[in-house]
């Protein structure tokens, strides 16, 4: 009997889970609010992962892995900036080793790479062998999965398909990055929903106002509904779907996945936006490249992190 943990670090819950021979083994969701210094969390999971793994043997090796909104430093487990809870170059890999003790080793993951391989292994991207995942949510994530394998990069920040350049010079749009001209700088949901507002708070479009009852109230979702009669909806998604293609695009030129996995708030709740970039790519990909690609939805929901955090865990991926 195998046992292997996964902990998912959101923005609000921690959420840990046990898989026993791949089967799911008791979960624990606990809040993060009031426990966000490192050593905070690093109690917080470290109970919990007691808790989940209370029935395994004594001896049994629990590899323990973890997905976290963060940009990553290395393959040790050093997070470089997490803007969800103020950390910045911060050992966790380490640190929860080291509480946890000898029977665990610990493996940190961006959580869009946790949640590209648990669609993966057990999601949207089953069957395929090189899947791109790509999340449309506050920003924009990605993972790649070549060959079966995830990839990592020199400092474990390859997949980060949201600070893809899609305009260049001093007009270009500002990051959260620090860079300009990032597709999650017009596109990811922060940005996208400040442009609506500005927009709309300008007068573009009474009847998206009086639809979502406000122009603070207004989302992609009510924008995604008006966008098949009114041309200012119809204007934005064009623009917007050009946009994220544009970005898609590239990286499925430079990676040739046969799977395109497509998830998050944004996409989720705006189905013509997600059509209409879908069907930019076909001017925007070779024909050997758009030949074997799938295009499908995400499967797992809020499961996704853990469950891809403790597979790539089991398979000894970064582990301290
Ligand atoms: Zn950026």
């Amino acid at each position: 009997v195998t046992w292997v943990v996964g902990v998912d670090i959101g923005g609000t819950n921690l959420r840990v889970a046990a898989l026993v021979d791949g089967a799911r083994a008791g979960a624990v969701r606990r809040p993060l609010a009031g426990a966000r210094t490192v050593e905070a969390v690093v109690e917080l999971a470290a109970a919990a992962v007691a808790e989940v793994t209370a029935g395994a043997p004594a001896d049994a090796a629990i590899p323990v892995g973890v997905g976290v909104a963060a940009m990553l430093a290395d393959r040790r487990g050093t997070i470089a900036v997490a803007p969800n809870l103020g950390w910045r170059d911060v050992a966790f890999g380490p640190a929860l080793a080291a509480r946890l003790g000898d029977r665990h080793r610990v493996g940190v993951y961006n959580d869009v790479n946790a949640i590209a391989f648990g669609e993966f292994v057990a999601g949207a991207g089953r069957g395929a062998r090189d899947v791109l995942t790509v999340f449309v949510g506050t920003g924009i994530g990605g993972g790649i999965v070549a060959d079966g394998a995830l990839i990592e990069g020199a400092t474990n920040c390859a997949g980060e398909i949201g600070h893809l350049k899609i305009a260049r010079g001093p007009d270009a749009a500002r990051c959260g990055c620090g860079g300009r001209g990032c597709v999650e700088a017009y596109v990811g949901g922060a940005a996208l929903l400040a442009r609506i507002h500005r927009e709309l708070a300008a007068g573009a479009c009474p009847a998206v106002v009086a639809a979502a009852g406000g122009v603070a109230a207004a989302h992609p979702g009510h924008v995604d509904d008006a966008a098949a009669t009114e041309p200012w909806a119809d204007a934005l998604w064009t623009a917007c779907a050009d946009d994220l293609a544009l970005a898609l695009g590239h990286a499925i030129t430079l990676l040739n996945p046969d799977r395109l996995v497509l998830g998050g708030g944004v996409l989720a709740g705006a189905p013509r936006l997600r059509a209409r970039t879908v069907a930019a790519l076909d001017a925007l990909v070779p024909e050997a490249h758009r030949r074997p690609l799938t295009i499908t939805a995400a499967e797992l929901g809020d499961d996704a992190g853990w469950i891809g955090a403790a597979h790539l865990a089991a398979r000894g991926v970064s582990l301290v």
